[in-house]
């Protein structure tokens, strides 16, 4: 079986091709890249509407596949930018008729952590799910995937990347604030906010843009600021694992590329006695291929959809999917 899933949430359009292994045969990409300021969602979407039909057919040629071997087309349903989601929904429905296919909607967040079991040892993980917009602690429990821990106001990637951004540096800042951190000698005090089981970054953000009027150095800021909040990350992720006894620990997302996330979370699962995952970094970003496997699981799962039933969700909720497929 040959699934094709179509990504577009957010800054990324993305089209991937993946076998019923979990194969990965294609996994294309196109990012916005605003100039200045964020992203806006118009912009973005006009973008995925230029990009997606020649990322369909990139898809295709990377795979070796024709449109006519695809066996199911899925795309990213929610949650994410409204005009973004509604340009892919629209072009996974043109293909899905034009090729007489099932169309499934996939719920994004789900869709990263099932291509982390995918294509990674982990069997039933804590995944901890930090990116641009989002940033997650997610777990399955009773027939859902269930959120124990979330940001309160931004995702700790948009974090990053606005501070990034009012520091002079380009979109996406992540990346590079992860090099200069590198750097850094001095923690500066910031702002360590964990409520129960939930983060929030925007006082970060405040008090470090605050300290660089101050003078303080990129690297050291940098430093702070990762030191900062990637402890807060591993702190509540860990809290759900002790919660449910559980010894696997799964990241995804943008910032989970980072290698010092990525240790912070290797310690806290070796001190306790578990294990840590991380997918190749293509597999941890927004990508179509997470989209194709998680649709091809739901389909053979047995969840249908008629076309009445692929209007976006913004808002769609990690926990309002019922995982059937998990069963
Ligand atoms: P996503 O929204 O999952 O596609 O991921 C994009 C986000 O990941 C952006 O906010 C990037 O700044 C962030 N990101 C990517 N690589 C890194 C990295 N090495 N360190 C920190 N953040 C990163
Ligand atoms: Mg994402």
């Amino acid at each position: 079986m040959l699934a094709l899933g179509i990504e577009g949430t957010a800054h990324t359009v993305g089209v991937g091709i993946v076998d019923e292994t979990c194969r990965v045969l294609a996994n294309v990409y196109d990012m916005v890249r605003p100039e200045k300021g964020g992203i806006h969602p118009r912009e973005a979407a006009n973008h995925h509407a230029d990009a997606v039909v020649p990322l369909i057919r990139k898809a295709a040629d990377v795979a070796g596949v024709d449109l006519g071997d695809l066996d199911l087309v899925a795309f990213s349903q929610g949650p994410g930018l409204g005009p973004c989601l509604r340009t892919v929904a629209t072009a996974a429905r043109a293909l899905a008729v034009a090729l007489d296919r099932p169309i499934v909607g996939v719920n994004h967040c789900v869709a990263h952590l099932e291509i982390g079991r995918g294509v990674t040892a982990a069997k039933d993980p804590v995944l901890l799910y930090v990116s641009g917009g989002n940033t997650q602690v997610i777990a399955f429990a009773r027939g859902r995937y269930r959120v124990f821990g979330e940001t309160l106001d931004i995702g700790i990637g948009n974090m990053l990347d606005k501070f990034a951004r009012e520091c002079g540096l380009p979109f996406p800042g992540g990346p590079i604030l992860e090099k200069l951190a590198r750097d850094g000698r001095t923690l500066l005090p910031l702002p360590y906010s964990v409520k129960g089981m939930d983060v929030a970054f925007s006082g970060m953000l405040t008090a470090a843009l605050a300290l660089r009027r101050e003078g303080k150095s990129m690297e050291d800021l940098a430093f702070s600021i990762q030191e900062v909040a990637f402890a807060m990350l591993t702190e509540v992720t860990e809290r759900a694992m002790a919660h449910l006894d559980n010894d696997e620990v799964l990241l995804g997302g943008g910032v989970a590329c980072n290698r010092r996330l990525q240790g912070m979370v290797d310690r806290m699962a070796a001190d306790r006695g578990a294990r840590m995952f991380v997918p190749p970094g293509d597999l941890c970003i927004d990508n179509g291929a997470m989209i194709a496997w998680t649709g091809l699981l739901m389909h053979r799962g047995g969840v249908r959809m008629n076309l009445s039933e692929t209007v976006v969700d913004q808002r769609y909720r990690t926990d309002e999917v019922a995982a059937i497929w998990r069963a």
